[in-house]
């Protein structure tokens, strides 16, 4: 095996920044955050979702409409109307989307709707999908498996770069313990770490990590103060109705005011919380 991967920093080498959509970046100096719901449920979820996160200064809009749910009985996403309500969104918010796919058979009937394909922690190690997200022509937000190493994540993320896809952003999601406390252990430690060991942009999800939505904020705050480049938050308009991961979300609120709060710690460690600028934004996508 070759000791030096394409994911790995050499000396001196830069920070990648990914590009998402026009005005939007993954690496720079300003924070990458992406908020919204677990799953998506319907067009007016998602509207409320869009036009609080947008006002609020957030990157971007997540929702899953292929669920990996750990009981086959549970809510499975909406599939395609799911995709649908993503596009909408996206083209009323002038957000970019982000949104999981679980198969290479999902991929092409996702494009459409979405900016970067998410590869859950359940698929972290599903090289087969990996190499055909290597050439699927978008970013890729790749979570940390369950229990996976740092090594595991970074060799995870090679089978994109060397399938040709540098646009890659790790999410660091929580691992599992003995502390069964919070829903995962939230490493940070990773996040110093993989920001030292690879040149692509570091990303936390404090939800997956805490799974109770009183952690959320001061995780995510503890995460920038770490180097993190962004964040991926789960946020709802009635948090305790969601269909999937009622216990984590914040309310769209609680959102706004925890994008307020990251400003000084953004700037205690030299990045800052981008703000919207609107007319780039809105000309997102005009075609879609
Ligand atoms: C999600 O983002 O909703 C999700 C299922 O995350 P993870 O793969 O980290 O569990
Ligand atoms: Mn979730």
């Amino acid at each position: 095996m070759r000791n030096q991967l394409e994911v790995h920093r050499r000396d001196g080498q830069p920070d990648t920044v990914v590009s998402i959509a026009p005005g939007t970046n993954c690496g720079g100096k300003a924070l990458f955050v992406v908020g919204g719901p677990c799953a998506v449920e319907d067009q007016e979820q998602m509207t409320s979702v869009g036009s609080a996160l947008r006002s609020a200064g957030v990157c971007a809009l997540r929702g899953g409409v292929y669920k990996p749910r750990s009981s086959p009985y549970s809510f499975q996403g909406l599939g395609c109307e799911g995709l649908a309500v993503l596009r909408r969104t996206r083209l009323e918010s002038g957000l970019p989307v982000v949104t999981e796919v679980m198969s290479s058979l999902q991929i092409e009937e996702a494009a459409s709707s979405c900016d970067v394909f998410q590869v859950g922690s359940r698929n972290m190690q599903n090289f087969e999908l990996l190499k055909v997200l290597a050439g699927a022509g978008k970013p890729v937000l790749l979570k940390r498996g369950l229990s996976a190493t740092v090594e595991e994540l970074l060799l995870a993320a090679e089978y994109l770069l060397a399938g040709g896809n540098r646009n890659v952003i790790l999410c660091e999601r929580g691992i599992r313990s003995f502390d069964t406390a919070t829903r995962n252990v939230l490493d940070l430690g990773a996040v110093v770490l993989l920001k030292q060991l690879t040149h692509l942009p570091v990303i936390v999800d404090p939800s997956h990590a805490a799974g109770k939505r009183e952690l959320v904020a001061s995780l995510s705050r503890a995460a920038i103060a770490a180097g993190a480049d962004g964040l991926i938050i789960e946020c709802h308009p009635r948090p305790e109705q969601s269909v999937s991961d009622a216990r984590q979300a914040i309310s769209l609120g609680e959102m706004r005011r925890l994008m307020a709060s990251l400003g000084p710690v953004a700037a205690a460690v030299g990045r800052e919380v981008g703000s919207v600028s609107g007319s780039k934004r809105l000309l997102l996508h005009p075609s879609a």
